[in-house]
């Protein structure tokens, strides 16, 4: 198996309303890399200073994550959840906030000179979630439960978090229902959680959502198989060899009464057993696959698909079909034979969980691959990128299968698709804002087309451009570079411009 990167420390606190009833979520910048734009509770990176801080009545190890999550509640809402701080006013812990965020004052010092202390009996232990292996930004992070003074009210907008404020989970999960926000599954699990415990008339006890939490990160052990987007879509994210920094390739189930697999991508045994497990549970629950998917020829993208097909055939005695567009088809011919193609503009027939039609329309996409295939999700403004948009790493434009006019047009053409809103690649996390991460590729490769295009001006050849543009690149990447200018030089001769 190939190297994994280790997860760092990081803690959150889900924070009820003094009338247990609302839950505290806000927005996270979406200028923020890791998840921006997704709603979330606070919480944040460990930090060396959190060490030196105890907490009465608590436990060494998860003290420590309980620092954590108090103090970047504090940094990021001005709720300030420690014992002692009843005798302050509300100006008072503004000045307090103002020193900590503006880096005059340790949280340590702070909580010393006013006298506070951080009980770990006013809060309880909800488990730890770890982010699925997309990329190498991972974070292992302890939940806590509490409830917030009635004196406190959260701050509205900090810089890190926006729009905070407290919701009925229920109003939460009814937005992300109509994908009007996005919701890590730590966040999703904690609001259906919290819900259930409401809708089953208990009044909202933290002890017994805390509980019910920690059993369900117990269950498996803090991983996250899949990411369930939004109703439609679970993102699953598979170990293959693909191009660092990425580890992990994006095979995505559309539908789940009737559902597409899109790139069973993993050709390792383990990965194409995680996969099989999670459809099998959508065949337990009477779901029907419709199709297995390829988007495009790259060996990071094929390699599990006909064990999933014999898979569900054996199963369910019925016929799946692969399916490719058919450039793609023509590449991998000896390699996967494909049952029919999919054009440009088809629709896919599928139906949510509770048996509700909606279409997946195909987009052919060329430009980083001949047959590149990008999938639209027009109920959710939910698009499947696929390799031409992904989140961790770059995307690779390699003549003669890439073509960067191609790509530019396609890229267009995605940014202009009907009420889109979010979008997934086949590398890394969901990207909440589709439209600007669409915009800020086209305007980095237009950028580097200018570049390009002063150098051949001064009469510069491909290897002088590569050596000024890339001075530093690391060896591996230099071919990869080289392909790129020559797409980009390709381009501007097509365009008559040197
Ligand atoms: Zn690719």
């Amino acid at each position: 198996m190939l190297p994994e990167f280790k997860p760092v420390d990081a803690a959150a606190l889900v924070i009820l309303d003094h009338e247990r009833k609302r839950v505290l979520l806000a927005q996270r910048n979406p200028e923020i890399k890791f998840l921006g734009g997704f709603h979330a509770f606070p919480g944040g990176k460990a930090d060396h200073n959190d060490w030196q801080i105890g907490t009465r009545n608590g436990s060494n190890e998860l003290s420590r994550h309980l620092v954590c999550a108090v103090r970047e509640t504090f940094e990021e809402t001005g709720l300030l959840l420690v014992r002692g701080g009843e005798k302050l006013t509300k100006g008072q812990r503004a000045s307090l906030h103002d020193d900590l965020v503006s880096g005059r004052s340790l949280f340590r010092e702070i909580l010393d000179d006013w006298g506070l202390w951080i009980d770990f009996d006013d809060f309880e232990y909800a488990g730890y979630w770890t982010t699925p292996k997309f990329s190498e930004l991972r974070f292992k992070t302890h939940f806590f439960l509490t409830v917030c003074p009635s004196r406190q009210t959260p701050y509205e907008a900090m810089e890190e978090l926006q729009d905070c404020k407290f919701v009925l989970p229920a109003e939460a999960l009814g937005r992300w229902r109509s994908s009007e926000i996005l919701m890590s599954p730590p966040v999703l699990i904690s609001m259906m959680t919290t819900e259930a415990v409401m809708e089953e008339g208990v009044k909202a006890d933290e002890k017994l959502i805390a509980q019910h939490l920690r059993s369900e990160s117990e269950k498996v052990s803090g991983e996250i198989p899949s990411v369930e987007i939004n109703p439609h879509t679970l993102i699953i994210p598979l170990q293959t060899v693909t191009l660092p920094p990425a580890t992990h390739t994006n095979c995505f189930i559309v539908g789940r009464k009737r559902f597409v697999v899109i790139d069973a991508a993993s050709r390792f045994a383990e990965e194409q057993r995680k996969l099989s497990t999670i459809v099998d549970s959508l065949l337990d629950d009477g779901g029907e696959c419709l199709a297995i998917i390829t988007s495009h020829l790259h060996p990071d993208h094929f390699g599990g698909e006909s064990s999933l097909k014999q898979h569900i055939e054996q199963r369910t005695g019925r016929h799946v079909p692969l399916l490719a567009h058919s450039a793609t088809a023509e590449s991998l011919a000896g390699k996967v034979s494909f049952d029919s193609f999919v054009e440009d503009g088809d629709e896919l027939g599928l139906q949510d969980s509770d048996g509700a039609a909606f279409t997946l329309r195909i987009l052919h996409t060329p430009g980083h691959a001949k047959g590149h295939l990008c999938f639209y999700d027009q109920s959710k403004g939910f698009l499947i990128s696929c390799d031409n948009v992904i989140n961790t790493g770059t995307v690779v434009i390699a003549p003669p299968e890439g073509d960067m006019a191609e790509y530019l047009k396609s890229l267009e053409r995605m940014k202009a698709l009907d009420g889109l809103k979010s979008l997934c690649g086949s590398h890394g996390t969901a990207v909440y804002d589709a439209v600007r991460k669409i915009d800020g590729y086209i305007d980095h490769r237009l950028k580097r087309e200018e570049q390009i295009n002063s150098l051949l001006l001064e009469e510069k050849s491909p290897e002088e451009i590569f050596l000024s543009i890339y001075p530093n690149l690391p060896d591996n990447l230099h071919h990869l570079a080289r392909k790129t200018i020559e797409a980009h030089i390709l381009k501007i001769n097509q365009e008559g411009r040197v």
